[in-house]
């Protein structure tokens, strides 16, 4: 038998390297007329590195210090930044203690009990709320300002140095919005938690003037709602925790399969197994043909 072409649509697109899980997304991918991108992992490869270790002079901490308590606290969580900041410590030959009572907040940070105390990481915005004044914020803003994303580490509330963390842009990112523009009709929007410096500076990069930046995971879902709401079919492709939500409130979401999370994988409706950002205006593409096909 001919196999009916929302199949092989998705046998087709097997071949491409994504899995769409159903030939209702199959169908649905092709309706798309508007695209909501995440950064980190997404238009980014998703394998950030650790660029610079800030001690607070105050604090009498060394960087291997500063980095030892980070990569403990990190150590339990799977977000790219985590993984930079584990790795770096490994590659300095640091012993990385367990921790206890270890907990994450999306799109915020990590909070664990290292050597009986309590040590938070994550974003400047949220862990200096308020005190632009202190010496770690200073440093974090410098970083941000070179295209970094400033990670704090605090240890029983008090900030103790900033870590500076960087990841390159997918080589084929500026060609997929392009590709995605021209099947849409609408630039694409960019959806991050991280600070609107990074952000703003790999959006010029990639093309996108539409950016919103400093988002927890409820505020990307206010921002798939808002398109939609405007009479949109949204796609949102992340890859993250902080994405899930957006990807299951949009229209059709797609995650990015080799650094996406457990929970971002289960949630969207395809994901991107071959880690190639192209692949999804090409699946969008085999949709809209297979669609003609059917009707
Ligand atoms: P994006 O939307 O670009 O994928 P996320 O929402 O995952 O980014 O993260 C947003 C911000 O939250 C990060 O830039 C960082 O400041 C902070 N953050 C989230 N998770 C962690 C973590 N495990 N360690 C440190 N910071 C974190
Ligand atoms: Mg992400």
């Amino acid at each position: 038998a001919t196999m009916p072409p929302l199949l092989s649509a998705i046998a087709n697109a097997g071949r491409h390297g994504v899995l769409v899980k159903s030939a209702v997304v199959m169908e649905r991918l092709g309706q798309v007329d508007a695209v909501a991108l995440d950064k980190t992992g997404t238009l980014t490869e998703g394998t950030p590195r650790v660029t610079d270790i800030r001690p607070l002079p105050a604090t009498g901490l060394d960087e291997d210090a500063l980095l030892r308590l980070a990569a403990a606290a990190e150590h339990p969580s799977e977000h790219p930044l985590a993984r930079a900041i584990v790795a770096a410590a490994r590659s300095r030959g640091l012993d990385i203690p367990l921790v206890e009572d270890f907990g994450s907040a999306p799109g915020t940070g990590v909070t664990a009990t290292v050597d009986g105390k309590v040590v938070a990481v994550g974003s400047p915005a949220r862990l200096l709320k308020g005190r632009a004044e202190h010496p770690a914020a200073v440093v974090a803003a410098h970083l941000e300002g070179e295209g970094r994303t400033a990670v704090v580490v605090e240890v029983e509330a008090t900030p103790v140095g900033v870590l500076g963390v960087a990841d390159r842009l997918r080589a084929e990112a500026a060609a997929t919005v392009a590709a995605l523009t021209t099947l849409t009709g609408t630039l694409p929007v960019l959806l991050t938690g991280d600070n609107p410096r990074a952000a703003a500076r790999l959006a010029e990069e990639v093309g996108v003037t539409d950016v919103r930046a400093g988002l927890l995971p409820q505020d990307k879902v206010a921002a798939v709602r808002e398109l939609e709401s405007a009479g949109r079919k949204v796609l949102v492709v992340g890859d993250g925790v902080n994405d899930a939500p957006a990807l299951a409130a949009a229209h059709t979401g797609i995650a990015m399969g080799r650094a996406g999370s457990d929970l971002a994988l289960e949630t969207a409706d395809a994901v991107v197994v071959r880690d190639e950002l192209a692949t999804i205006p090409a699946v969008v593409a085999l949709s809209r043909r297979a669609r003609r096909l059917v009707v």
